[in-house]
């Protein structure tokens, strides 16, 4: 079978050609871990999520990496913000990513590197790129010489000069052209960072995940995929490239995968219009399964227009499907039964045709139990699991505030060596009906069913 998926890079939809037969690479941008996700990270996870499932059924192995963006203006702003440390705050919202992206049912990737605990290997990358001949060093920093890389421009199809025109490039001293960008900057005063050949400074945005993929994958492999919101085009994407082609001989990655905005009642999200959603608010108020319907309900190149209907729309949705099947205990994947979805998921990964095919089987299912298996089948591809959805408690927001407040307090407790303390908190959990299950570093709950 072959996975067509459109390549931002041709402007067309192309055949997934992996460099190796039974292993594909994919990387895409993950968090800036400074405040809460809003449902804009959560498409730009579960749109790639999605295709790590789908492509787990068809290669034996599968790479998958997602990095952590742990040092960064905005994180040291917010860190001002709120008069704390920077490790507290992106401690603080990487597990807050980190539960909120389980709670909305998206796998962990095969690796997740945060850039603190990869500088040394960011300025391994940059050397190798000064000695390359196309990055210099200049008061303190260093550039990527942009006009030394003749491909550059090649995804956003946009010409240097064009870009240096209209767009929001800084003029500095240190740049040799406007358009040059940084790799290497020196930390000033006590923000953070680390020694260098260059003094201490800290990496750039750019060069952060062009040396995570070249970390994992090694200098002379080319990546199979890397996705990302299409925000990130121009200039990060752009400048992954020609980093990554200025390090290597080898192409530095064959297809790019990129998913559109959200917009709520056709308006971009922003703190002054007061129309951001948050996924922790989300899911308060709704579950896994009905968050995922109403995400992958818009193709995923189209913009998401999230409105006052989305919700109950994914809702009915969910409910139409679970309530047309018995609930048969099904944890596997069969992929006998997975034949007509991965068509359909095939085709540039087109969920509102799958959903589509799932109604479609929902009408019959009652009757035929081939049906049945292939509807509850092809729902946990999408990572809807039709069985839990009627078992879903019913829970007050009160309650489950109360419960999250609790198992944050466990965590610190935890944390801290304090396990006894933590141990009654779990009674006082239990107490409330609710069972807690730890497992590698995370903590799920769930409401005891005879309670
Ligand atoms: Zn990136």
């Amino acid at each position: 079978m072959t996975i067509k998926l459109y390549n931002t890079l041709s402007r067309k939809k192309e055949i997934i050609r992996p460099q190796k037969e039974d292993l594909i690479t994919m990387y895409v941008c993950g968090p800036t871990v400074y405040s809460h996700p809003h449902i804009g990270n959560a498409r730009a996870a579960i749109v790639p999520d999605i295709l790590f499932r789908f492509l787990q059924t068809k290669y034996s192995q599968v790479i998958y990496i997602r990095n952590i963006t742990d040092v960064d203006d905005k994180i040291i702003e917010a860190a001002e913000k709120e008069n704390t440390s920077i490790d507290k705050i992106t401690n603080k919202y990487t597990e807050i990513y980190k539960n909120n992206m389980s709670g909305l049912g998206i796998l962990d990737p095969t690796y997740e590197p945060k850039v603190t605990e990869k500088i040394p290997n960011i300025i391994n990358s940059i050397e190798k790129i000064i000695k390359n001949g196309n990055a210099y060093v200049s008061e303190s920093h260093v550039l990527f010489n942009t006009k030394s890389y003749d491909s550059y421009g090649q995804l956003s199809r946009k010409k240097l000069d064009e870009m240096i025109d209209g767009a929001r490039v800084d003029v500095a001293s240190y740049k040799k052209y406007p358009g040059d960008f940084i790799l290497w900057k020196p930390s000033i005063g006590d923000s953070p960072g680390w020694k260098s050949p260059w003094g201490k400074g800290r990496p750039g945005w750019h060069i952060e995940c062009t040396s995570m993929v070249k970390d994992v994958l090694g200098d002379d492999t080319t990546l199979d995929i890397h996705g990302g919101g299409n925000d990130l085009i121009f200039p990060h994407h752009e400048n992954e490239i020609a980093q990554g082609n200025c390090m290597s001989k080898k192409n530095y990655c064959n297809h790019w995968f990129h998913n559109g905005i959200v917009l709520v009642d056709k308006k971009k999200m922003s703190k002054s219009l007061g129309n951001v959603i948050l996924v922790n608010n989300l899911l308060k108020k709704s579950n896994k399964n009905i968050l995922r319907a109403a995400l992958l309900s818009t193709h995923y190149r189209q913009p998401l227009n999230w409105t006052k209907k989305t919700l109950s729309n994914a809702s009915g949705l969910i409910q139409r499907l679970s309530s047309s099947i018995e609930h048969e205990k099904q944890e596997t994947l069969d992929s006998t039964a997975l034949d007509e979805i991965s068509d359909i998921l095939s085709d540039d990964l087109n969920t509102p045709e799958a959903f589509r095919y799932l109604t479609g089987l929902a009408k019959h299912a009652k009757r035929n139990k081939n049906d049945r298996y292939a509807l509850m089948q092809s729902s946990m591809l999408l990572g809807i699991d039709l069985n839990h959805t009627t078992e879903e408690p019913d829970i007050t927001d009160e309650l489950r505030d109360k419960i999250e407040t609790l198992l944050t307090k466990r965590s610190k407790l935890r944390n801290s060596g304090q396990y006894d303390e933590a141990d009654t908190v779990r009674q006082e959990l239990s107490d409330l009906g609710v069972s807690i299950e730890d497992s590698s570093g995370k903590t799920t709950w769930k409401i005891d069913a005879d309670k």
